[in-house]
């Protein structure tokens, strides 16, 4: 169970699903996140935590995606922050890395999905 007075930069709120409410996030992969949030310095926008299976974006797939591991975040960030922000995830250890920076909406995904078999290092654009 995560503790989520451990992170002074986000709320658990943030991370629940958008369509059940549910919250499953993984301790170690919020950990990775806070130590980037912190490196960071400025404010992170989680536009999607946590997914159950049940989620719009993930019941048509053919097998589970990483945000229904808890162990994944999009983060709403573009131009040189963006930029930043994926050094900084690289260098704490993030391999799998999505890249949305087309018209409104930018986002960069983040996740540590290897340790459920998904291949890594992995870089992929929507
Ligand atoms: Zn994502």
């Amino acid at each position: 169970m995560i503790n989520w007075a451990d992170y002074p930069n986000f709320t658990k709120a943030e991370f629940d699903c958008k369509e059940t409410g549910k919250n499953e996030m993984q301790k170690r992969f919020v950990d990775v996140l806070q130590a980037i949030r912190t490196e960071f310095g400025k404010p992170m926008a989680i536009s999607s935590g946590y997914r159950d299976q049940s989620h719009p974006a993930e019941r048509n797939k053919s097998t589970p995606g990483a945000h229904t591991y808890g162990c994944a975040a999009d983060v709403a960030v573009s131009g040189g922050d963006a930029q930043h922000l994926m050094y900084l995830a690289y260098k704490h250890g993030i391999r799998r890395i999505g890249v949305s920076q087309k018209g409104s909406g930018r986002f960069l995904h983040f996740d540590m999905a290897e340790h459920h078999g998904f291949p890594s290092p992995a870089l992929w654009s929507y």
